[in-house]
């Protein structure tokens, strides 16, 4: 319970500090993408001096973006859990994993019947599953397959996850990309934590759905092997749990490695 205490207030002055750093970079960014783009399309210079314009132009535009993303985490909206029906949301949402992909990519779905009603937000559920795509996406660089699964599994008491016990509604997401080493996949769900290059990542996707699932009375798991790829599975409770609740245990992101 402490640890998670600490993750979250870290992630709450994390989120503090983000948007007050974020909004002031995105003050100071808007002149100098605003004069680059005024150079770059009077084209005056040397070609050289053009194409130097042109890079600056590109770097300024990630950087936008980037504080783009930032701010958008610091100004995370509060949950509104009702009753889920996650198997329709990730069908809803395959075209759109589909062309986020790309084409080298295989999207595969499997929905398992009869799934009960997950107690979640359903738009942070779109969210969170669009993030475990894009990391998916990005591990796979010479493409692969992306499986997207749906299945309700019980929870004993006793487990590693410190859940509830009962019946939970399982969104996980599979790739067959470089998956992580122990360390990596250790850090993963820290705040920051990237291992993609400057100005690619954030490092905030993973901590913000493991935040997720821990407000929502779930958790999130990882299993990894270097070179075989990686499955993420968000554990969402039922809404059955949902109704019998109690003081919900602390929730721990467990690390399993093959
Ligand atoms: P970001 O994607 O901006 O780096 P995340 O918090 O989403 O931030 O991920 C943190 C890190 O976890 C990534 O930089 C990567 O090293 C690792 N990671 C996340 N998902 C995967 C995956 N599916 N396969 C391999 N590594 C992953």
């Amino acid at each position: 319970a402490q640890e998670a205490l600490r993750q979250s207030q870290k992630l709450e002055s994390m989120g503090q500090l983000t948007g007050g750093v974020a909004h002031d970079f995105n003050n100071l960014l808007t002149p100098i993408v605003g004069s680059l783009d005024l150079l770059h399309r009077r084209g005056l210079g040397t070609d050289r001096e053009r194409r130097l314009i042109e890079g600056a132009l590109q770097s300024a535009d990630r950087a936008k973006m980037l504080v783009q993303r930032l701010l958008a985490f610091a100004r995370r909206q509060p949950l509104q859990p009702t009753a889920i029906d996650i198997g329709g949301l990730v069908r809803d949402m395959r075209d759109l994993i589909v062309s986020t992909s790309g084409p080298r990519v295989q999207v595969e779905l499997a929905v398992a019947d009869d799934l009960p009603a997950a107690h979640a937000d359903a738009n942070q559920i779109e969210m969170a599953l669009l993030n475990l795509a894009v990391n998916a996406r990005d591990a796979m660089p010479d493409g692969g397959q992306l499986r997207i699964g749906v299945n309700c599994d019980s929870m004993a008491a006793d487990n590693r996850l410190h859940l509830r016990e009962g019946r939970y509604v399982r969104l996980s997401v599979a790739d067959t990309g470089i998956g992580m080493d122990q360390q990596t996949a250790e850090k993963a769900i820290e705040p920051f934590f990237t291992t993609k290059g400057v100005g690619q990542g954030t490092g905030l996707g993973l901590s913000m759905v493991h935040g997720l699932a821990a407000q929502l009375g779930g958790g999130l798991t990882i299993e990894s092997a270097v070179g075989h790829g990686t499955t993420i599975s968000l554990w969402l409770p039922t809404s059955e749990i949902e109704a019998g609740k109690e003081a919900a245990g602390p929730d721990i992101a467990p690390v399993k490695l093959d």
